[in-house]
């Protein structure tokens, strides 16, 4: 059974005076990730996903 590799979430900062694109992983489901934009320091808050594609 091959281990399926988790996708990294691609995020742009939304800071006029950076626009810093950035990845992070992915967390799991149900849990939000607080990440720090390695440019500028802004933090950002992403919910998962709580929708999936695949079944
Ligand atoms: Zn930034």
């Amino acid at each position: 059974m091959a281990r399926v590799i988790r996708p990294v979430l691609a995020i742009r900062c939304v800071v006029s005076s950076c626009k810093a694109l950035f990845e992070v992983a992915e967390v799991e489901k149900g849990k939000t990730q607080i990440v720090v934009c390695p440019k500028c320091g802004e933090y950002y808050e992403y919910p998962s996903p709580e929708n999936t594609n695949q079944g």
